[in-house]
């Protein structure tokens, strides 16, 4: 019979499978707290609850620890990036970022990713598969535990679409904010998408106060296609409509993030048109200068330029605000070192990203 995997359990869902093996109802908040709040690594270091008990689970369970498999610390903000590896041999990045407001971490909710945007490195090689609520929920527990401090910020904007995961990220948003785990405050969560509509209604629906936010990064329905896949499938009408509907039945106001890719995205009239986009739904514009990589020949627009695109913005009353580089000299960029990584264990020469 096939382990089940007990950390990506929730509270009640544990309980009633301890239940189910006789055992006494104060076990699984004991065993909750051991794995959500204390941040054990194996059933070992358990010791307060008897052998016995812990020699049944470890039979009947199967239980996630991330193994960090190399660590980047940036020389110039301080940033980390971490490369875990998963029971089945996978790869899977996730950065941690120091903020004045708290630290951050940014996970990854899939291995690869089926969508295809042409300016990310984490997709060149399509989807593997799906992260599960616990490999999810580890890269934050994993990275409090190497660096010893509190997490107080989680984004889902490492590799992968996160609402193509949906069932796993529901599961992990709950118990990452639950009071019985780490407690992370909802409004302290931002989960970014490309834009996947009926997924983004459905969200709007769980009665969760998280950030959601939309990677636009073209203003035109033209434009977007150019850069993103999904935007043949879904038009930027019906993208502001399911933004809309999520700010109604949340109150959370959408943020747009925008890539600013030199001579593509980046002029004064894409700059119009995206605050065009913007004013209705009062949304917030993160700008993120394109992270160049090797196996596609975009370039960042030019200082000025984003500078500019910012002011634009400003005139017509949109807030946009330019995404400090954090980590550039590790790696930063989306599966970059995921994929160096990959490469050089098939022993090919690797680049600098
Ligand atoms: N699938 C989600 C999360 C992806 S990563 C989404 O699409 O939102 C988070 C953000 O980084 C997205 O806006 C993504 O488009 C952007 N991104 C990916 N690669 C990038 C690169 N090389 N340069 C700049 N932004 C990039």
């Amino acid at each position: 019979m096939e382990k089940k995997d007990i950390k990506s359990m929730p509270l009640e869902q544990l309980a009633g499978e301890l239940a189910a093996r006789g055992e006494k109802a104060f076990r699984a908040k004991q065993m909750y707290d051991w794995m959500h709040v204390k941040l054990a690594r194996g059933f070992g270091e358990m010791t307060n609850l008897p052998k016995a008990f812990r020699e049944n689970c470890r039979e009947d369970f199967w239980y996630t620890a991330l193994r960090a498999v190399q660590i980047q610390e940036s020389v110039t903000d301080g940033t980390k990036k971490f490369l875990f590896g998963l029971a089945d041999g996978n790869l899977v990045e996730s950065v941690w970022m120091k903020y004045k407001h708290g630290n951050s971490v940014c996970v990854s909710s899939q291995v690869g990713c089926r969508m295809g945007c042409v300016f990310c490195a984490s997709t060149l090689d399509g989807l593997v598969r799906n992260l599960t609520p616990a490999e999810m929920l580890d890269q934050v527990y994993a990275i409090s535990l190497l660096t010893g401090e509190r997490v107080s910020n989680v984004v889902v904007m490492g590799t992968g679409e996160p609402l193509d995961n949906y069932d796993n990220l529901l599961t992990f948003l709950r118990m990452l904010t639950d009071e019985n785990g780490l407690h992370i405050s909802q409004r302290n969560v931002t989960v970014s998408t490309c834009g996947l509509v009926p997924q983004m209604r459905r969200l709007a629906g769980e009665g969760l106060q998280i950030t959601l936010a939309l990677s636009l990064h073209g203003a035109t329905d033209e434009k977007r296609k150019k850069l993103m896949p999904i935007a043949n499938r879904y038009a930027i009408r019906e993208l502001m409509d399911a933004c809309g509907y999520y700010f109604e039945r949340t109150g959370r106001r959408i943020t747009f993030e925008y890539s600013l890719v030199g001579g593509v995205n980046d002029s004064d009239q894409d700059a119009a048109l995206l605050s065009a986009l913007a004013r209705p739904l009062n949304s917030h514009v993160n700008l993120i200068p394109v992270n160049p990589i090797k196996e596609r020949d975009f370039v960042q627009s030019e200082a000025a330029r984003v500078r500019s695109f910012q002011l634009k913005l400003e005139k017509n009353g949109i807030n946009g605000t330019i995404r400090r580089e954090m980590g550039r000299d590790i790696d930063g960029a989306c599966g970059q070192l995921r994929r160096k990584t990959m490469e050089h264990l098939k022993n090919q020469t690797s680049q600098n990203g």
